[in-house]
């Protein structure tokens, strides 16, 4: 992939690989991070010139000027280069420093006024443009962005996908949600898919899993956020590897498919995601009620009531049961687990004020 005659943004026998700092930073870090990456198996090098951050008062990239150092990594290296885009005048001072690759964020695909705007100033190039998934769960927003790039006449349209925004706590910065990129490959066989690790895990641990499960999937290449000093990063210090731990780590990527069936691996580990998700909440859930017990506890302290009131027990069971019953619960499994959570819960209020034994 590496000489310019042959450039077409296609899936190859080899997974594709882009791989470069999250943000172009000075036009040291850029070249040396390129020259390191030159030999790594990397066919593209990215680096974003304009950052977009979700608060005000983070480093927001050096804008145009970044553009100039990249075209110094195609001329000392022969790499192609790659930057995100989000606005027309991006697309018009990309197209002036011959860019090879654009991309479209996250948070702009969310975005239909922004893609169009990008799809307008795109029309008549011939550009390859990756569209990351949205921010959100939400497939059309993905087809939907690809699909007015496509109509702006761009041919080389490919997705990325960086996985979605977590609700409430997650290993994950960005939760994969693996069936998301399977339906749009059912959806769109034609197009090429990229996994962006980096984004999803948010960390260097979780990295090479994501990877390994994206091959596994038969996603057609990878995009690495690589920087030479990584923990120094400007922007997203925590998940970018040196371009030494990258080639490790693309040395040891097998690429042998989850099960036979792919959908069905990416099934199961969404499915393996959102019973990690339930229990987490389980979890706060529990510990918000302990806390709310121990607060009763001090009220009834304060007032001289008794911790163990037995109506109240009663027909706090008798709701619950009901109510686990009509969800498809088991009756005993659903009255033995509210019994030991009401146990700890007295247990709790006696610790306020011991006046008469848990229930047994
Ligand atoms: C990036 O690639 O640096 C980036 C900002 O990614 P995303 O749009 O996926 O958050
Ligand atoms: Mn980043």
């Amino acid at each position: 992939m590496n000489t310019k005659s042959a450039w077409t943004l296609k899936a190859q026998e080899q997974p594709l690989i882009i791989a470069g700092p999250c943000s172009a930073e000075t036009e040291e870090q850029v070249l040396a991070t390129a020259h390191q990456l030159k030999d790594a198996g990397v066919d593209i090098f990215r680096a974003g010139s304009w950052k977009p951050r979700t608060r005000p008062g983070s480093f927001e990239g050096v804008g145009q000027q970044g553009l100039a150092w990249l075209q110094r990594v195609q001329q000392e290296t022969g790499l192609r280069v790659a930057t995100e885009v989000a606005n027309t005048l991006h697309v018009e001072q990309c197209l002036q420093h011959g860019i090879d690759v654009l991309w479209v964020g996250a948070r702009t695909t969310a975005n239909p006024f922004a893609v169009q705007e990008i799809a307008d100033a795109l029309k008549g190039t011939g550009i390859p443009v990756l569209v990351k998934n949205p921010v959100n769960p939400d497939i059309n927003l993905w087809l939907g962005a690809i699909e007015r790039l496509e109509k702006a006449g761009i041919k080389q349209v490919g997705a990325i996908h960086r996985g979605i925004s977590p609700l409430g706590k997650s290993v994950y910065r960005n939760n994969p949600e693996w069936s998301m990129p399977m339906t749009l490959k059912e959806l769109r066989p034609d197009l090429l898919l990229i996994n962006d690790p980096s984004h999803i895990a948010g960390n260097r641990q979780l990295l090479a899993g994501i990877a390994e499960t994206a091959l596994a999937l038969r996603m057609d290449g990878l995009m690495i956020e690589t920087h030479i000093t990584p923990e120094t990063a400007w922007s997203d210090a925590d998940q970018q590897i040196t371009p030494q731990t990258l080639q490790e780590l693309l040395a040891k990527l097998s690429g042998r498919p989850l099960t036979t069936d792919t959908k069905a691996g990416a099934d199961l580990n969404d499915m393996r995601h959102s019973i990690d998700y339930i229990d987490e909440q389980l979890i706060d859930l529990l510990s918000y009620r302990m806390q709310v017990a121990a607060e009763i506890g001090h009220y009834k302290a304060q007032h001289n009531l008794t911790v163990f009131q037995e109506n109240r027990w009663a027909q706090l069971l008798e709701k619950h049961t009901s109510l686990a019953l009509s969800k498809n619960l088991n009756e005993e499994f659903v009255t033995q687990l509210f019994d030991r959570i009401h146990q700890e819960s007295v247990r709790r209020q006696q610790r306020v004020l011991p006046l008469i034994p848990a229930r047994a």
